[in-house]
């Protein structure tokens, strides 16, 4: 008779996990113990794929290997989802033991002639160090793990009081942000584009800051993940896009040759159905209008979302819009995509700008990228150019247009006027 099959032991839920913890602390006599979380990636695939039968059976022959792994003298157990709950008795060797762990759960494994690979995430925390209670312990435990998902599959991270004060920080700051808003805090500066054939500005990049009422001037990489991480990219690219859009049709209207503005597009948005609405209803009609406008999207948020990307852009691109790939270079290898993708423009990125200031012939990578590019009918700017020297380089390997602190910093919207009038009534 068929039987369902169970997990060998009982899914415990947090209050009872953290009962057990309790047992496990009023025996420890005095000795530091490590209490892992390990989480298995890639796990649900299978389990949607192939059944919930073989999902347990899957999860059985990890919990086995874990038990291997740490004795059966440890705790080993199921927790829910695909996580499993691991304590250690002895902490100092935390590390290694994750790393074993990490290693034996990415043995492939063959059910049914079905190649199985699963990688893994553990977070550990250390009793008594980082905490004193069960259910302190398990909230250490889950913020080492929310940073070991974070980094990707196959690490371990131990948790340390500065990831507790980092996770502080970062919840005043998205509470803050959210008043930012409101409060009219975020700015933005439009660093300059030239055109290395005439000599002119041929357009801006919008770059978004935010004027702290208590810590100042902080920078995007500073609070553009939080912004992902909590919806807040939504109302701030749409205030972005606004705002930038406006200053350069007034810009446009001054007759100084036809300018763009570059917006940057963040990876949290892909998948935002009202994007597309957003952007139409900023544009309006007019393509001519539409054409000021240049969307930026890395590299790397391209792969990840390549179908999503192709319609999106694609839709963009008949209404008029341009589209320009970000910090080319950094992302994937794979060129293939390329010209599949409607982009009119290209951004090396900075990182590359090295390349130049070295006697040996690594400038000809930058060479090569903009005969690339050119070979698929892009347009080629180089960005964090700095110096001089850079600039010449770039002009003798044909490429069309630079950004970075040789020709201006961000400026404000006074200063790149300013700027754009000296440069282009030449
Ligand atoms: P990015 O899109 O690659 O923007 C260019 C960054 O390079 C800017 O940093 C700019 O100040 C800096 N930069 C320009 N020229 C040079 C140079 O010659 N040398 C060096 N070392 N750096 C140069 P910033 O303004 O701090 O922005 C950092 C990143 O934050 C941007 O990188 C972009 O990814 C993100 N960001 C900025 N504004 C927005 C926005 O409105 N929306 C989104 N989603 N992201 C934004
Ligand atoms: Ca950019
Ligand atoms: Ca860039």
């Amino acid at each position: 008779m068929w039987k369902k099959v169970k997990r060998r032991k009982a899914v415990l839920n947090r209050s009872s996990f953290i009962k057990e913890l309790k047992k496990i602390i009023l025996k420890q006599q005095s000795r530091k113990l490590a209490l892992l979380l390990v989480d298995l990636k890639g796990f649900y695939r299978f389990n949607d794929l192939m059944g919930y039968d073989i999902g347990n059976i899957i999860l059985n022959a990890m919990y086995d290997r874990l038990v291997f792994c740490v004795g059966t003298k440890n705790l080993v157990t199921f927790l829910e989802g695909a996580t499993f709950g691991v304590v250690l008795d002895r902490a100092s060797t935390v590390e290694a033991r994750a790393h074993q762990i990490i290693k034996a759960l990415e043995v492939p494994l063959v059910i049914n002639n079905t190649e199985i690979c699963l990688g893994s995430c553990v977070g550990a925390a250390v009793y008594p160090d980082n905490a004193t209670t069960a259910e302190e312990w398990v909230n250490c435990v889950d913020i080492a793990m929310a940073k070991a998902k974070k980094i990707g599959k196959d690490v371990c991270v131990v948790f340390s009081n500065q990831m507790k004060q980092d996770m502080e920080n970062q919840l005043i700051l998205e509470n803050d942000m959210r008043k930012a808003l409101a409060e009219k805090q975020f700015f933005l500066e439009y660093q300059p584009q030239l055109d290395l054939n005439t000599g002119k500005i041929a357009g801006f990049e919008a770059l978004v800051r935010w004027m702290h009422p208590e810590k100042g001037l902080i920078s995007p990489m500073a609070f553009i993940e939080i912004a992902e991480e909590t919806g807040m990219i939504k109302p701030l690219f749409e205030y972005v896009l606004e705002t930038a859009f406006e200053q350069i049709k007034a810009w446009n209207k001054l007759k100084l040759g036809k300018l763009t503005m570059a917006v940057n597009l963040s990876a949290a948005q892909f998948g935002d159905e009202a994007l597309l609405a957003k952007i139409e209803n900023v544009i309006g009609k007019g393509k001519g209008v539409a054409s000021y406008l240049e969307i930026e999207v890395t590299e790397s948020l391209l792969m990840e979302h390549l179908d999503e990307a192709a319609n999106l852009l694609d839709s963009l691109v008949k209404k008029g819009v341009r589209i320009a790939m970000d910090d080319f270079g950094t992302g994937y290898s794979s060129l293939s995509y390329l010209h599949q993708l409607p982009i009119h423009k290209i951004k090396i990125d900075k990182s590359f700008m090295h390349l130049l200031d070295e006697r040996k012939k690594t400038g000809e990578i930058i060479h090569a990228i903009v005969n690339l590019g050119h070979a698929l009918e892009m347009e080629v700017l180089a960005e964090g150019c700095e110096t001089k020297k850079q600039l010449n380089s770039l002009k003798k390997f044909g490429c069309d247009s630079v950004q970075g602190f040789y020709v201006a910093r961000p400026l404000s919207k006074e200063k790149a006027q300013e700027m754009l009038l000296k440069y282009n009534t030449k």
